[in-house]
């Protein structure tokens, strides 16, 4: 399959990492991204650079109006949607569980589980041959986190990736005979933004000690799995969740 793609949070880290590697293999790209335009325009021009189609389209996953209409563009500019990389994902400040607000679970659960969800709503939509569609993948972006818990970090946003992960596995038994394929990656300690986020920007070089592989990941090595799982190269693989994590 190659054909359009949608990578929400496609302006910076493994999002951004995954569209150049997905133009690179001949996938047009529509790149959204919530704020950071400029970041976004970058991505767009390094794949048009690569001879591809691509866009950028602001929009907050947690917002059904704005999923609805990143859809409906990228349709509109690219054709038809082949896959989506559901990519954006939030942490907040590292915390223990008993100080957590209402406000800070709203809020990493609208972006990383409803925003999700949202996506893959509309992706199936569209791929699913029971609506007419051609068939397509899809591939959400979960963590390590989902299985390691994340004690005196982020418990919340571990829990969202579990949530993530089991989204995975229902989906892909829903809609495996309508021609799309559902698949999660989990990565481990990857070098990007989002652990400045945390409020660690030094992170991955704190606990790479502890993983099997001792280093972190780059953004290209989960960008290398997601288009895999992207492609027909992985044409009986569904329902999977692949860690990308240095054996951690
Ligand atoms: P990042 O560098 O912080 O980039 C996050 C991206 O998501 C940016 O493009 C950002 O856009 C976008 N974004 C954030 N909130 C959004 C929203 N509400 N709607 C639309 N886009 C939004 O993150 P990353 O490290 O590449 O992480 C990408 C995914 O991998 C996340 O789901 C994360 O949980 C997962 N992950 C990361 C690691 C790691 O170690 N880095 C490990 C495991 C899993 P703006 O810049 O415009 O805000």
């Amino acid at each position: 399959m190659v054909g359009s793609l949608v990578i929400t949070g496609g302006s910076r880290g493994i999002g951004a990492a995954t569209a150049l590697l997905a133009a690179d293999h001949g996938y047009d790209v529509c790149v959204n991204y919530r704020s950071n335009a400029a970041a976004a325009d970058d991505v767009v021009q390094a794949c048009l650079d690569r001879g591809r189609r691509a866009l950028a389209v602001a929009g907050d996953v947690s917002q059904e109006a704005d999923v609805v209409a990143l859809f409906d563009r990228a349709a509109a500019e690219l054709g038809p949607v082949a896959g989506l990389v559901n990519n954006a994902g939030i942490i907040q400040p590292q915390a223990r569980l008993d100080t957590y607000s209402a406000k800070r679970l709203d809020d990493v659960v609208a972006v990383n589980v409803v925003g999700a969800f949202l996506c893959a709503r509309e992706a199936v939509r569209r791929l699913s041959t029971r609506h007419g569609g051609s068939g397509g993948a899809i591939v959400n972006v979960s963590s390590a986190a989902s299985y390691l818990g994340s004690p005196n970090e982020f418990i919340d946003y571990a829990a969202t990736k579990g949530a993530l992960d089991t989204m995975t596995i229902g989906l892909a038994k829903e809609v495996a005979t309508e021609g799309i394929r559902v698949n999660g990656v989990r990565p481990g300690l990857i070098d990007t933004d989002i652990h400045a986020a945390a409020g660690e920007p030094e992170r991955v070089a704190r606990l790479s000690v502890g993983v099997p592989m001792e280093r972190g990941g780059t953004a290209d090595e989960v960008a290398e799995a997601i288009v895999w799982l992207l492609s027909d190269a992985s044409s009986y693989v569904t329902g999977s969740l692949l860690n990308v994590s240095g054996g951690r």
